[in-house]
Order: structure tokens, then C-alpha cells, then sequence
């Protein structure tokens, strides 16, 4: 199947290319983009007009729990451990394969309406999230949540990942893997020394929650007798990692931070409704560390509308740091895309638009809305005025899953089945 995408405005994120291109063509063959110019051969199976409007890379969502979009607002009035111990571990008790396979769905639904391409996710009973990815066409990077401690629970819970890799790994391109630990506060420090030592055994990153309030500091420091940053040091040196909020982190440790295998999953709006704090994300960029956005799961983060995500971004730190010439808006797209891409090991596929990669692209309108005219600042105008619902059309892996905003969901069954898990589950 061949598509041509013709007459966009491009913003191809690829250091290579100018940062914004007009009139150009995209081709894609199958699952990849064959060529990139002007007045391309007209030989597609399908031709998409983009006049007017911006093709760009989808977007790279590095933090998120997909199931749980049925918690949206439930967050309001607690706090992160009191949230997680009185109400969400509760429910989550609750919740069967089916239920998790239908909340999924909603999850990428809302990913594929809101321009986002791939997710990288952290939860439990995988494979119905896996099967959700496939029916959805989305790209995921996944695992099976760790915690606990070295005892048959705990070595239980590294074999279940363990089969879920052999049985999934490398079969399909959508699918990749990472080793999630949930966190060092739910750990011990022997449990987390055999997680490290199984990442490296399967040459995977590990995505792990650090550093998110003062509470889990405390935690940490009383639980290994050292900070987080020393638990880093000793037991993650050499690892790659996906460390998701790094809120509480001092100028000093953010320097510490440069020396490990690191990239950052900022996410601002689930720190602060989780009343966590802001993550000092200007000092990591100073430092040339890999800052990318998440937007956590839907219970705290409210949505996974990375649009939303990159606005807060840019605003926070500009604010805090009483410095507006702070992350110009390109800085902060590129959090969105290449920067999540590297994240999560598969830059070489996506992240940027260019020949030989994969077809992982959305198209905007930003003409035809009161909000985003005039267009002064093309980039500007993307990260502070355009919204979820400014996205047009998405392909993931050379597959058109929304084309001017159609999708092919039933979307009235998945809002239904998704109300009664969480009226089932209260
Ligand atoms: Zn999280």
C-alpha cells in the first residue's frame, strides 16, 4: 500500500531538514516513509491533500499506565500515597483481564484522537493491553510492573515478565518491551538488585517512578540508609533508564543524574495535581540530559493529551525560573518526539520524519479555529494553542487509524463498557 501525502507544511524534526519546510510530499510505502520532496510522482494507492495544514511526527507519551483511563478524576482532594493506598489499589484489586482490554482501548483511542503514536506504559495483566495495541494499531513499549521483595512473590512476578517476553518479543514491530519497576519506595533493595540484573540479562531499559514527592524521598532514605540518587549510583550504573517525574532533585543531583544512562518522562500535570512539586526540567536540559513528556496515567494526569503536556512544560519552567526566553517552543517539541523516541531505544524508527523510518505522522489544522489564527510562530502556536482535537488525520506503522478525525472504533460501546468497570469496581 502506497500513500501520498501532498502539499503539507512540514516540521520534519530531523536535524537534518530544515525546521520548517512548505509544499512538500510524503510518500510511504507499507509501514515506512520512502521519499520526502516536491511534486512527487503521483503513483499512491491513496493521495491525501494537505494544503494548509502541518504534517508532523506523532507524538511519544514515555509515562502512562494505559488502563487507566477509567480512574479519570478520582484523584480530587488526596494525596499520591493516600490516593494510591485508599482508593486506586483497592479497585485495581478488583479489575479482570476483559476489564483491562476494554480501559485500554479507551486509552488509544484517546492517543490516536490527540495525535499521540506511541505510549510507553507501566501496569499489569499485559497481554490484554498488548491485545489492545494490536486492535488499536498503536505502538506500545510495555512490561509487566515489578515491586516487592526478593522472596516467591517477588522472583514469581520477574518469571511472569519473563514469559511475557518470550512469547512476544520481536513478534510484532509495534511491540517492544522495557523492564518496569514500579518504584524504589515499593522495593527492596535486594528485589531491585535482581530487576537490574534481569534488565541487563535481557538488554532492556528499565522504566521506573523516581523521585515524584518528599514523601517518597523520605521513604527511600530511611528503607536503603541513602538517598535515591545513591540507590542510582550503586545499583543502576550502566543501566538505561526512563526515570518518570524527578521532581524532587536538587541542582547537584540533577548533575549526579548526567554521569547514569538517563532520560527524564516529565510529567507536570500529573505533579501537580498530585500536589508533588515541579520538576527543575530547565536544569536537566542545561545539563544535556534527554528530557522527554509523559502524561502519567489518566487517574492523575487527567488525559493523555501531550499538546496539554508540552504548553505546561514550556509555561512552568519559563514561570519558575522568571525567565521567558527559557525552552523555545521547537526545544519543547522536540520533548514531544525525538527526545521520547531515544527514551525509549527506537530513534533509528521514529520520532522524526524521514526516508527509511517509519510512517508515525499526524496532520493538523490549525486554519480553521479562532485560536490558532494568525499564525505568527508556526511552533509557538502548536505547543501553546493547538489542542487534541486539532489533529486531523494520524498513521501509525504506514496505517491510517483516524483520517479527518474518523476513526474506525465503535466509540459509544467502548464509553459504555468503560462506565460500568468503574461502577462495578467503587
Ligand atoms: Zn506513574
Amino acid at each position: 500500500m502506497k500513500i501520498l501525502i501532498k502539499n503539507a507544511t512540514l516540521i520534519s524534526m530531523s536535524e537534518k531538514r530544515e525546521k520548517i519546510e512548505n509544499d512538500k510530499d510524503i510518500k510511504i510505502e507499507d509501514s515506512k516513509i520512502i521519499e520526502i520532496g516536491k511534486n512527487l510522482k503521483e503513483d499512491a494507492d491513496k493521495i491525501m491533500d494537505a494544503t494548509g495544514k502541518i504534517v508532523m511526527p506523532g507524538f511519544i507519551n514515555t509515562h502512562s499506565h494505559v488502563p487507566m483511563s477509567i480512574f479519570r478524576e478520582t484523584v480530587d482532594g488526596y494525596n499520591l500515597q493516600d490516593w494510591l493506598n485508599k482508593k486506586i489499589w483497592p479497585m485495581e484489586d478488583k479489575l479482570t483481564n476483559q476489564d483491562i482490554y476494554e480501559a485500554s482501548l479507551l486509552s488509544f483511542l484517546e492517543m490516536i484522537e490527540t495525535g499521540t503514536t506511541t505510549i510507553n506504559d507501566m501496569y499489569f495483566m499485559t497481554e490484554e493491553i498488548i491485545k489492545a495495541a494490536k486492535v488499536s494499531k498503536i505502538r506500545l513499549q510495555t512490561s509487566k510492573t515489578l515491586m516487592g521483595q526478593n522472596d516467591e512473590a517477588g522472583k514469581q512476578r520477574i518469571q511472569e515478565l519473563e514469559k511475557l517476553l518470550n512469547t512476544y518479543e520481536g513478534k510484532d514491530e509495534r511491540i517492544t518491551f522495557n523492564i518496569g519497576i514500579h518504584g524504589l519506595y515499593t522495593s527492596s533493595r535486594d528485589y531491585i538488585k535482581q530487576c537490574v540484573h534481569f534488565a541487563k540479562e535481557r538488554n532492556l531499559p528499565i522504566h521506573l517512578h523516581f523521585c515524584e514527592n518528599t514523601k517518597e524521598v523520605e521513604d527511600i532514605k530511611n528503607a536503603y540508609n541513602a538517598t535515591p540518587i545513591q540507590v542510582l549510583e550503586q545499583e543502576f550504573t550502566g543501566q538505561k533508564l526512563i526515570l518518570a517525574h524527578c521532581v524532587k532533585l536538587t541542582k547537584e543531583e540533577i548533575e549526579r543524574l548526567k554521569n547514569l544512562k538517563v532520560s527524564i518522562s516529565h510529567c507536570p500535570v500529573s505533579n501537580l495535581k498530585l500536589g508533588c512539586g515541579i520538576a527543575n526540567i530547565f536544569e536537566m536540559v542545561k545539563q544535556g540530559i534527554n528530557v522527554t513528556l509523559g502524561t502519567d496515567g489518566q487517574g492523575s494526569g487527567s488525559n493523555l493529551d501531550l499538546f496539554e503536556t508540552m504548553k505546561y512544560t514550556a509555561l512552568l519552567q519559563k514561570g519558575i525560573q522568571e525567565d521567558a526566553t527559557l525552552l523555545p517552543a521547537y526545544e519543547v517539541l522536540k520533548m514531544a518526539t525525538i527526545n521520547g523516541a531515544k527514551a525509549l531505544g527506537l530513534e533509528s524508527k521514529i520520532g522524526s520524519l524521514e526516508v527509511g523510518k517509519k510512517a508515525d505522522l499526524i496532520v493538523l489544522d490549525l486554519q480553521n479555529n479562532a485560536v490558532t489564527n494568525p499564525i505568527n510562530d508556526l511552533c509557538s502556536d502548536i505547543v501553546y494553542n493547538a489542542k487534541g482535537s486539532n489533529v486531523m488525520t494520524t498513521i501509525i506503522n504506514g496505517e491510517v487509524v483516524m483520517e479527518n478525525r474518523k476513526v474506525c472504533y465503535p466509540k459509544q460501546e467502548i464509553y459504555e463498557k468503560c462506565k460500568k468497570i468503574i461502577e462495578r469496581i467503587q
